[in-house]
Parts: structure tokens; sequence; C-alpha cells
């Protein structure tokens, strides 16, 4: 009997179909590996219940033989969209006990797919960080350790990291992820599994804690191409409670998939061979590059002249937008207060979000509230929405002479828990090579490309034209066919 939390999303999928095994069989399996695998601290809340209700609801309509797309599939949810009657977090202290009194429409849309829940899933606070160390309930182990001998607990990434892990350690088929610059890309690299940011506004937002909302995008992360796409098909779709939600049917990307890949044309961006990027993360381009000539696609070396701006200018415009965004945790409306006694309203305020809010989120309040602020508004805020202009139009001008990028996705491998919180700046950097396509809204993927010399995972990251997803997990699974990634971490947890 084969191990059902081997499977991934399609397996599991085809198999309760054809009746392989039932899908209370795999709800219950994969409970026991949630169950297993606490030491990892991926969830936040664990809801076996909702899995097996899901699953029995999949066993029943397959005997009237009227399955869902994702019927009797148990995915993981990442706490940052709001569960209904279930604790919704955002991993932040202020949202601790907040049970929404509605639905994420991509929740919602997983679910009315058939989709059960195993539970909602750790990541960084308020998706700002790159290592899920900004949690308020702790940090992410990744599964993966070094192949030194030594045993140095490493970070999954961020902020998707409880996302990441739970796919990598094979305690979810597949799981949600957010991406405002990069945190699903990178937590998918750093753990060797796929991951899918696709075009701005083709996932609605309506329900999801928002962060940076002109960047934040929902977007699957599973063990490969096939399981994303059929995900991301069901998570897509318009919704008029989102304003900036695209009014565009969604594509059959599953039924469209092929490797067939020739005569597409990948440009190389030259200005993503940055100093200071290990050698090996070098070698398994020119390794990606090779594949893709392999599979009969035309490589052209490209130039997006504004790339190096692309990462100060994220860093200016999303905490921006947080610390509008954010004003709204002020103990009244949602999760804790801190309420001094005979204390003014602004007393209870600052007492609430004082408490409420860790390190990193204020440092980004702080950073958007300056440049934001009357003197600094033209010089800052202003200066950066024209910079995103001009590395949007980058992209627009490239999609001349190819269709499609191929660049690292993160420049290393995972590194140690704690080696980058002290410095803010080291963290930002890892999303250097993430944040121009969320700058410029673009459908972007991590795909599993090797291992490093110590053993852990490394992504090369495809970029498409807007609304052009097909295209990306086209050259996805063509890159994946020859890159034949098959490395998983082994189980200590
Ligand atoms: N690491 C980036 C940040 O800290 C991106 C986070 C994200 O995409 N949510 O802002």
């Amino acid at each position: 009997m084969t191990d059902l939390t081997d499977l991934g999303v399609a397996a599991i999928r085809d198999g309760v179909r054809e009746g392989a095994f039932s899908a209370r069989e795999v709800a219950d399996a994969f409970i026991a590996a949630v169950d297993k695998a606490k030491g990892l601290n991926a969830f936040i809340v664990e809801t076996p219940d909702h899995a097996i209700a899901a699953a029995e609801e999949a066993d029943r309509e397959r005997q009237h033989g009227n399955l869902r797309p994702l019927s009797g599939v148990p995915l993981g949810i990442k706490d940052l969209f709001a569960t209904k009657g279930i604790q919704t977090t955002a991993a932040s202290g202020i949202l601790e006990g907040f049970e929404p009194a509605y639905e994420s429409t991509v929740s919602g849309k997983l679910f009315a797919a058939g989709a059960g829940m195993l539970g909602k899933l750790n990541m960084d606070q308020f998706a700002m960080g790159s290592s899920n160390e900004t949690s308020a309930f702790g940090n992410v182990f990744s599964p993966w350790r070094r192949n030194d001998g030594g045993n140095a607990a490493l970070t999954p990434g961020g902020s998707s990291g409880g996302s990441a892990a739970a796919v990598a350690a094979r305690i979810a088929p597949g799981v949600t992820g957010t991406d405002t610059g990069g945190s699903i890309r990178q937590p998918a690299a750093f753990v060797g599994i796929t991951g899918v940011k696709p075009t701005y506004g083709r996932c609605s937002r309506y329900g999801m804690v928002a962060f940076a909302s002109s960047l934040d995008q929902a977007g699957p992360m599973a063990r490969d191409v096939r399981d994303c796409a059929i995900m991301l098909e069901a998570m897509s779709g318009f919704d008029p409670k989102d304003s900036t939600s695209l009014d565009l049917p969604v594509p059959k990307w599953e039924a469209n998939l092929s490797s067939d890949i020739r005569g597409r044309r990948i440009g190389i961006p030259k200005e993503y061979r940055i100093d200071g990027v290990p050698a090996e993360i070098d070698a398994v381009w020119e390794q990606g590059i090779a594949w893709m000539r392999d599979a009969g696609a035309e490589i052209v070396e490209v130039s997006l002249p504004h790339t190096r701006y692309a990462l100060p200018t994220y860093y200016i415009i999303a905490p921006a937008e947080a610390s509008s965004n954010l004003a709204r945790y002020d103990g009244v409306r949602y999760g804790q207060r801190r309420a001094p006694e005979n204390g003014s309203l602004d007393a209870m305020y600052e007492a609430t979000r004082a408490a409420g809010f860790g390190p990193e989120v204020k440092r980004r309040i702080m950073i958007g509230t300056y440049v934001l602020s009357a003197g600094f508004y033209d010089a800052y805020f202003n200066q950066a929405q024209k910079v995103r202009a001009l590395i949007a139009r980058d992209f627009e001008r490239v999609w001349a002479e190819c269709d499609l990028l191929l660049t690292p996705t993160t420049p290393s491998a995972a590194f140690g828990l704690g080696e980058k919180m002290d410095d803010p700046l080291a963290m930002y950097l890892n999303d250097v090579f993430a944040v121009p396509a969320s700058l410029a809204g673009l459908p972007a993927m991590s795909v599993p490309a090797g291992l490093d010399a110590q053993g852990l995972p490394l992504g090369l990251q495809l970029i498409g034209k807007a609304l052009d997803e097909q295209s990306v997990l086209n050259a996805g699974l063509a890159f994946e066919e020859r890159a034949g990634f098959t490395a998983r971490p082994e189980a200590w947890w």
C-alpha cells in the first residue's frame, strides 16, 4: 500500500475518483502526518474536523458520481486568509483570538471545489519577512538540514514559511500562499517545491489580511507544476468584492498544460547577474538555461535596465501601503485590546498597538508613515511610484524580444535561523530577484532546480507576460521534466 502522504494534489484527486482509496483515508493519513510534525511549527491552528467533513462529503459524491475538481484533497491555508469561525491571525499577536464572521474568497473557492482544510499555516507576521521568524507564534523550522553533519536549524523562507514547510515535509499535498514581494517564490525555492504568483488581480484579495494592497496576490504552492495549475484554477476568478479583481474568465490551465516549448523565446536578463551571489546560483542558472535550450526554446540575452532600483522601490511602496492598511488595528474592531484603566482613547490605541505588533511590523509602519509624511512624500513615495512605472515599462519593452524570462529565485540557498534577524537590510536582500515581477504585477513561478553542495534546494524563477500564466506553467513543466527533482528532506521531526 502506498503511503498516501506521498501523493500530490492530482494523484489524490484521480485516486479518489478511480476508487483506489477513499478521501477519508487520505484525510486521516495527512492528519496523522500533521500531528507527527508538530516540531516543525508549520501550523498555528489544526482543523482536522474540517478536513474529515470534506473527505466524507467527497466519498458520498463519488458514490453519486458528482465529484468536484478538488474533492478529497486536504489543503493547508496560510493564516493570512480569513476563515469563517476559525481563528485568523496573520501570525500577529494583535489578532490573537480573532474569528472572522466571513470566508475569504480564495479559501471559499477552494472549499466550494471540494477541498478540505488541515489547518491554518504559520507565516511571517502580516506577511512581513523572509524567514518566518517574525511570527508571533514562533518560527517555522525548515524540514531540510545541511548535509555537513551539523544540525543547524534552517529557515523555510517567508513569509509563506509554514506553507512551504508543510508541502516539503509531506504533511499537506498543497497549500495557499501569498506573495507581495516574493513570499510564495522565495520559500518555495528554499524547500524545493513549486510556487506560483499569478498576475495581479487573478485571485481575489477579499478576506486576505492586507499588507500592501497594490502588490498582494494569492497563489498555490505544491509539489509540482500540474498540482499548482489545478489549485490556481480553483482559486482564481472575478470577484465583485475586490475592486482590483480582473473580470476575465479563468483559463483551463491544467487541460492546456504542455511541455512543448519549441520556438519559445526565453530571455536571460543581464541585470540579474549581481555581485556577491554564490557561484552555485550562477551554475544552477546556467544548467536551467541549458535545459530550456534542450527543450527547444531559443535563449536570448535581454536587458531590464531599472532592475537595481526595484528593491528600494519595493521597500518604500510596501511599507507605505502597510502603514495605511494597518491603521485599522486599533483595539476597537478586531482581536486584542489593551485599555489602561481610566486611560484616554489614544492611550488604548497606543497600548494595543505597542503590545500587539511585532518589531518588524512596527519598523514597516514607521518607514511607511515617514515616506508618506507631508515633507517627504514627494521625495520618497511619489518618486518610488515613478520608478515603479519605469520597472513595469522595462518588462513591456522586453516582451518584444522574448516570451518569458528565466532568473534565479533567490540570491542564496536557505540560511540559518537567527542569521539575519539583526540585519533587516540583509533580510530584505533575499527579495532582490522576486520584487521586480511584483512591482509590475506579472505572473512568476519558482521551480526546484537542484541541490547545492550542502544538499539544500535551489530554485529558478520563470516570469511571464501579464495574464500569460499558461506559458509560465508550460515552461515550468518542460523545466521540471528535465530537472527531475525528486529530492526530499529526511524526516527528523
Ligand atoms: N520578504 C518580503 C517582505 O518582507 C516579501 C513579503 C511578501 O511577499 N509578503 O516584504
